[in-house]
């Protein structure tokens, strides 16, 4: 275990020099509290979590302190936004404090949200407020803690500094950990300013830092750009599986490394509903759920334009026409597990759609629907579930094929289909009122729900006694909460 003081420092992104980022200092906000901290993200750097309770800590992570190895950053990136390109982005409230290596030999990026103005901030005030931060802390680690590769978050720091957003907040900053924050927008950006030699400079960096197994194949600008292909199918079917919807899937949003980052106004379904938007600036639900997955093809072909200069177009083409399948056959992987089946047969597909369909049509709530499927055998649980579905006769007709189908993948014994089921199927899940409760709470000065249910999310799969108001539905006022987009 380390102290503050012993992280080492290893600032391999700022050492590309002045072309890709800027030297900021962060800018403090005034009476730095912590608000909650990730003991799991605290052991990515070795750090004890005692630590996280001590005024230093709070000093550090609220831009009070520096650590003498770090060297703040804001980085260049451009990207497609809903659809058009914005030639010019970058870290506007972010800063790239440094890179730190822990004992396992891992490099982790230590960014810091909200930490002030930067040359990329245009209109913007460099801060973000209380509420998105907490959002932003609790959505990387129950993501973490679902299986979903994702950003992490080490703490989110709260203050009395006021903000304006549609109304007087408070600015809050929130530490986020990853080994990478390069986008496909910092691909985009030195493609289309014809930085050439820079982007020659990324490349290079990102191949042999991040995909260092790739400079082993024959092409391996193509190798890594096939890696990316398959890790967003992969991730984005985990997203679809699980029903979360990422709300601003703009290329500058979209992580090099294929994992869930740069949160806007996310949710995760409720009921069941294949068309949901989150974001309520989202007018056309161009980022709507079931969008998700063409959406992760379109950002992939932008990638892929600003690959031309290494990979040739037919290559290129051939290796997007991969994600379509690939993404397919995780999806269906996830979905056969969280209807407890071991095998594979070809109409499961239809099984999965025509469920979600039902799903659709009456309401229904996504995660509680596969806990509870997993909490008795097939023929006790559909028995139980049908209740919750307007088209009976729909259901019973679900229900039958679904316990054929059960029947002719092997029927286990209840308890290990309820053990095997249960570690796929959540009970809890970051719903929206769960933390707009949480938020209200700590707006308020009361952080105690906030971590409460950070603790209850970091084991969604086990069911955790006292808690069962997290596994709840939502209330009415908290079925369509709106998510405001100022952040
Ligand atoms: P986002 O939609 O949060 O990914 O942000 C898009 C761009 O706007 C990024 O370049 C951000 O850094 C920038 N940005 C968002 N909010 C602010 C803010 N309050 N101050 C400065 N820049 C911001
Ligand atoms: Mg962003």
């Amino acid at each position: 275990m380390k102290a503050l003081d012993e992280l080492t420092f290893d600032n391999r992104f700022a050492r590309l020099g002045d072309g890709f980022s800027t030297h900021v200092l962060p800018e403090p906000i005034d009476a730095p509290r912590l608000v909650v901290a990730s003991n799991a993200a605290m052991a990515l750097l070795d750090l004890d979590p005692a630590i996280a309770q001590t005024p230093v800590f709070a000093e550090l992570f609220s831009g009070h302190k520096l650590w003498a190895e770090a060297e703040p950053r804001a980085m260049v990136y451009s990207g497609h936004q809903f659809g058009s390109y914005n030639p010019q982005l970058g870290d506007g409230r972010g800063l790239l404090l440094g890179e730190v290596y822990n004992a396992a030999g891992e490099h982790w990026d230590l960014h810091l949200k909200g930490a002030g103005q930067t040359p990329y901030s245009r209109m913007g005030d460099g801060r973000a407020v209380l509420r998105s931060s907490i959002r932003e802390f609790l959505a990387c680690e129950a993501l973490h803690a679902l299986g979903i590769p994702s950003s992490r978050a080490l703490c989110v720091i709260g203050s009395d500094t006021p903000v304006w957003r549609e109304k007087q907040e408070r600015a809050a900053m929130v530490l986020r950990l990853a080994p990478s924050h390069i986008r496909f927008g910092h691909f985009e950006y030195f493609y289309y300013t014809q930085k050439t030699e820079l982007h020659q400079q990324l490349a290079e960096h990102v191949l042999s830092l991040h995909f260092p197994e790739c400079q082993e194949q024959p092409e391996p600008y193509l190798a890594m750009f096939r890696e990316i292909v398959e890790r967003n199918a992969e991730l984005i079917a985990k997203w679809q599986a699980y029903g979360f919807c990422h709300g601003v899937m703009n290329t500058d949003n979209m992580s090099i490394l294929g994992i869930t980052f740069d949160f806007g106004p996310f949710a995760f379904l409720d009921d069941f509903d294949a068309h949901f938007i989150c974001n309520h600036s989202d007018h056309e639900g161009r980022y709507s759920f079931s969008n998700q997955v063409p959406i992760g093809q379109w950002n992939l072909s932008a990638l892929a334009q600003a690959l031309t200069p290494y990979i040739s177009v037919d290559a290129l083409r051939e290796t997007l026409g991969l994600y379509l399948p690939l993404y397919q056959a995780h999806y269906l992987d996830l979905m056969r597990r969280r209807l407890g089946l071991t095998s594979a047969e070809d109409d499961d597909q239809k099984l999965v759609e025509r469920l979600l369909q039902l799903m659709q049509d009456s309401g229904v709530d996504y995660t509680l629907f596969f806990r509870r499927l997993g909490d008795e055998s097939a023929a006790l649980a559909v028995a139980q579930l049908r209740d919750d579905f307007v088209d009976l006769n729909g259901f019973d007709t679900w229900a039958d094929l679904y316990k054929a189908r059960v029947e002719r993948d092997g029927n286990s014994p209840q308890a290990e289909r309820r053990e095997r089921m249960h570690a796929v199927n959540p009970l809890y899940i970051l719903r929206n009122y769960l933390a707009q409760n949480a938020i209200t709470a700590a707006e308020s000065g009361d952080y105690h729900e906030v971590r409460r249910l950070h603790e209850v999310l970091s084991k969604p799969f086990e069911e955790q006694a006292g808690m069962e108001q997290y596994a709840q539905r939502p209330p009415d006022w908290g079925k369509h909460l709106e998510i405001s987009c100022s952040s």
